[in-house]
């Protein structure tokens, strides 16, 4: 790793320290009451139709800070989506860095979206804070305890922390909070939109037989699914590391395939 991953990394991980710290504070039936945090803070929340130009802003007049919620891209109030907009703009509003830069007005003032393929450090930052403060990394792991990695598993966490399937999936690409190690693909329309693999994934440095924009490998079985026209696998599937990896190891990999209404399909790997 060279110095400038070791000085992200570091200050990543200052995030995640602040967020679990804050967090602490505000857990109220296994869940973060966001609404009494930003009271707390005499943050201003606005609820109003901004017609899908951002899910959040942070805006601060001089003397109050105000987050406006764009209801038309599903921000409504207590809507998962809201919840993780909210923890976002108060990523910007905590991580010191990005307060102090408000405050001087040096902050590029930007509708954030959600994007969890995102390269602007800065949204970046904000998106840790927020996965970290909605699902602390203590409370996560614990709630994984002894249990296998499964769909059932996501729901139920996705239920108790209140946040979208998509989220607590990435939760686990994070060691801070993941208890497996796992690689994630996401695809958008049936090719492939990013992926993510967690540290301790023993393949996570091996190049994969897909790119972005490219189908699946064709004999995994999210591949199968796209360019079989097969039906959907609803259970894990055991494939092999040569499957999705240009390797050569009988290792067996686990794979469970989420396809969502919305275009977008998940698969994950993890080793049996
Ligand atoms: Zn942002």
């Amino acid at each position: 790793m060279d110095f400038t991953q070791r000085k992200k990394e570091s200050q990543n991980n200052k995030i995640k320290d602040l967020a679990n710290f804050i967090a602490g504070d505000f857990i109220y039936n296994s869940s973060i009451d966001l609404d009494r945090l930003v009271n707390e803070e005499s943050i201003m929340l606005h609820y109003d139709h901004y017609e899908k130009s951002f899910d959040g802003l942070l805006i601060y007049d001089k003397s109050n800070f105000f987050i406006h919620l764009d209801i038309d891209s599903g921000n409504f109030k207590d809507s998962k989506r809201s919840r993780f907009s909210i923890a976002h703009e108060l990523g910007h509003y905590f991580i010191p860095e990005h307060h102090q830069a408000i405050i001087n007005g040096t902050f590029p003032l930007h509708p954030s979206r959600f994007n969890p393929c995102q390269r602007n450090e800065i949204e970046d930052q904000a998106d840790i804070f927020a996965s970290t403060l909605l699902m602390p990394g203590s409370i996560f792991k614990e709630a994984c305890y002894r249990q296998k990695f499964s769909l059932k598993l996501i729901d139920e966490l996705s239920e108790r922390f209140k946040v979208s399937k998509l989220s607590t999936f990435l939760r686990f690409t994070d060691i801070d909070a993941g208890t497996y190690p796992v690689m994630i693909f996401f695809f958008q329309n049936g090719f492939l939109n990013w992926f993510k693999a967690s540290d301790d994934f023993p393949f996570r440095n091996v190049p994969f037989k897909s790119k972005i924009g490219n189908p699946p490998p064709p004999t995994s079985a999210i591949g199968e699914f796209y360019l079989k026209n097969e039906s959907k696998f609803k259970d894990v599937q055991l494939v092999y590391a040569d499957d999705w990896f240009w390797v050569n190891s009988t290792m067996k990999l686990n794979e469970q395939c989420f396809y969502s209404e919305y275009g977008y399909d998940i698969s994950v790997i993890w080793p049996d």
